[in-house]
């Protein structure tokens, strides 16, 4: 019969055959058994060995056929495997463990789920929330067991957070394979260092910089885990959200002083000062070009965060060095607190600042990396624990290997 036939090559199967094939409660049923006498391989270490018994009957969800659920029926076989000295279950060929989905299955409904939320791909096959969230995790596991974390060159370290201000992850990138490396929950010392526990060795050898945000909890692991070969970089794109922080600190105390006298004079002005001016508006520019003639501290304070663009675009660190010593003694001559504060940070964190001249690393790949972890997190709006928002990010953002001819049935 040609169903038969067509499961047959689906499953790649050689060594089973199916018996019967019947359709009953709007399933189509596939009774599935081995050839007899055949040596079957051992589950545990592959080597072929005889038959000894038989497990009871299980039931493994295939990929749907026209929409159609297939289910299979299988009693795997026990083997008496003579390397591991006993009993054991067969590799069955079409699925892995104790899954209770095929292979096909696991794979379809995996990369279904990376494009789609998964409640769509649950409905789409007729399946249920969890078994999406089961295959993905086959997914993952499989690629986590098979994936290359031998040559990696830069890492990036990030924090994301899960609703605004709530609930923390710290992300490691591969910033050369611009891919997820690892994450875990929190972003104390703790949370790194459980990373350095896993990849530490694997890195050593091949790791060249670390880029990440002036915090300290973060540097004080990576100091103490890495070579001393390895370059310290802290990330361009922090430190300009840090500038950007202490510029729109300064408009917000000096909108409070004019509360009185002029409350309309800086509303809505935030964006004005914290773009670069290349990509102002007309309207924003011309309201700008007001405002630079007032003499105003958020004014001041503009002209020094416009004044730091031009430290990233020397090209050695020597002349990068001597420029951050000017900005220096303007931030704290500006009399603006906040502008002084981020200056202070920037001298306590030198080294690692003039590093970019050294390693011109950022985590500025991550940045687009980070919307689209954002976008996983608003699109499992089912993702109500922090290992399945995990299993979510490395599943899309890990550059995880997948089977050959995984996709393909025949
Ligand atoms: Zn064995």
């Amino acid at each position: 019969m040609l169903l038969k036939r067509i499961l047959k090559k689906t499953l790649k199967v050689k060594r089973h055959k199916v018996v019967k094939v019947d359709y009953s409660d709007n399933q189509l049923n596939f009774y599935l058994d081995v050839h007899k006498r055949r040596r079957l391989p051992c589950g545990t270490c592959q080597t072929f060995a005889p038959q000894r018994d038989r497990l009871p009957q299980r039931q493994i969800k295939h990929v749907p056929l026209w929409g159609i659920p297939v289910l299979l029926h299988y009693r795997p076989v026990r083997v008496s495997c003579p390397k591991c000295g006993g009993p054991r279950v067969e590799d069955i060929p079409f699925t892995s463990g104790k899954s209770r989905m095929t292979n096909g299955l696991v794979w379809t409904l995996s990369s279904m789920a990376k494009l789609l939320p998964w409640q769509t791909v649950s409905q789409m096959f007729n399946v249920s929330w969890n078994t999406v969230q089961s295959a993905v995790k086959q997914a993952v596991d499989y690629g986590m067991k098979h994936r290359d974390t031998g040559k990696v060159i830069y890492i990036g370290i990030d924090e994301v957070s899960r609703r605004k201000g709530h609930t923390y992850m710290t992300v490691v990138y591969d910033l050369e394979e611009k891919r997820i490396l690892w994450s875990g929950q929190g972003r104390k010392k703790e949370t790194l260092e459980a990373f350095f526990k896993e990849h530490g060795n694997s890195l050593k050898g091949s790791l060249k910089a670390v880029c990440c945000d002036m915090w300290q909890s973060y540097i004080d692991v990576v100091k103490e885990h890495v070579d001393e070969d390895v370059v310290l970089v802290f990330d361009k794109f922090h430190i300009v959200q840090h500038l950007n922080q202490a510029v729109d600190e300064v408009r917000k105390q000096e909108a409070i002083t004019l509360k009185k006298d002029n409350p309309e004079l800086l509303k809505k002005t935030r964006y004005i000062w914290l773009k670069n001016p290349e990509n102002l508006t007309d309207k924003q520019r011309a309201r700008l070009g007001y405002l630079e003639k007032l003499n105003l501290k958020v004014n001041r304070a503009y002209l020094l965060k416009e004044s730091f663009r031009d430290f990233w675009d020397y090209r050695y660190p020597a002349a990068a060095k001597k420029y951050l010593a000017k900005w220096f003694w303007w931030a704290t001559h500006s009399r603006l607190e906040p502008l002084r504060d981020f200056a202070w940070m920037l001298r306590k964190h030198q080294q690692g600042i003039i590093n970019y001249f050294k390693c011109r690393v950022t985590n500025g790949v991550t940045e687009g990396m980070n919307n689209k972890v954002k976008t996983i997190v608003k699109r499992c709006y089912g993702f109500r624990t922090i290992p399945t928002l995990q299993l979510a990010l490395y599943h899309c953002l890990g550059k995880l290997p997948e089977p050959e001819n995984m996709h393909k049935f025949v």
